[in-house]
């Protein structure tokens, strides 16, 4: 079967773990451990044909990663550089990024500092796959909660419109949109 691997990226938070469970169990997990990085497969049917989708959901692992890394390296050496220890981190994420055919950049409408974050994200997995048709879509999360919005729709298309990519207003609650934003990214890579 055809296998379409896809990120999850965005700030801590947002609702990254929250739409990969409704999309995967069709349940809103009120609580996750935020800590928690971990993939998901499952068949799916994508206009009639049958695939695979593998979903990876993560959690800024990156950092635990180091970290566990840094103890490690410690029993060895006594100093350790603030740098070596980015340039780890950096390593193990670029090295997850090359893994992906598709990227879900989720942001919380609801937090402007999430939605600022996604020209982070972009930057970083341009750098590390050097190609600005990789297929991406940009998500804001939690739109149930509009009486809390901080991020206008406007905004939001306007940047995905510099990105020349799709926006989506998605809700992990009421399963607003989820299937679409996964269906969309599938179909996007798939015609690549
Ligand atoms: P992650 O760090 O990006 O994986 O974020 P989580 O999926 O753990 O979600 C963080 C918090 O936001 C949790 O308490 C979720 O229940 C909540 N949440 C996630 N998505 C939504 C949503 O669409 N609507 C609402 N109201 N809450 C959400
Ligand atoms: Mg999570």
């Amino acid at each position: 079967l055809p296998l379409h691997k896809v990120i999850m990226v965005g700030s801590g938070g947002v609702g990254k773990s929250a739409l990969t469970l409704q999309y995967m169990y069709g349940d809103f997990v009120e609580e996750y451990d935020p800590t928690k990085a971990d993939s998901y497969r499952k068949k799916v049917l994508l206009d009639g044909q049958e695939c695979l989708i593998d979903i990876l959901d993560t959690a800024g692992q990156e950092e635990y990663a180091a970290v566990s890394f840094y103890y490690f390296l410690s029993n060895f050496y006594h100093i350790i550089l603030w740098t070596d220890i980015k340039l780890s981190l950096i390593i193990i994420r670029d090295n997850y990024y090359r893994s992906g055919e598709g990227f879900l950049c989720v942001f919380s409408i609801c937090e402007r500092e999430s939605f600022a974050h996604t020209q982070d994200f972009r930057d970083q997995i341009l750098r590390v796959l050097d190609d600005e048709s990789i297929p991406f879509i940009l998500v804001g999360n939690k739109a149930d909660l509009a009486q809390k919005r901080r991020v206008s729709t406007e905004e939001a298309i306007a940047r995905a419109r510099e990105w020349q990519c799709t926006y989506y207003e998605t809700s992990a609650k009421t399963r607003q949109n989820v299937d679409e934003v996964y269906n969309d990214l599938m179909r996007k890579i798939k015609i690549r």
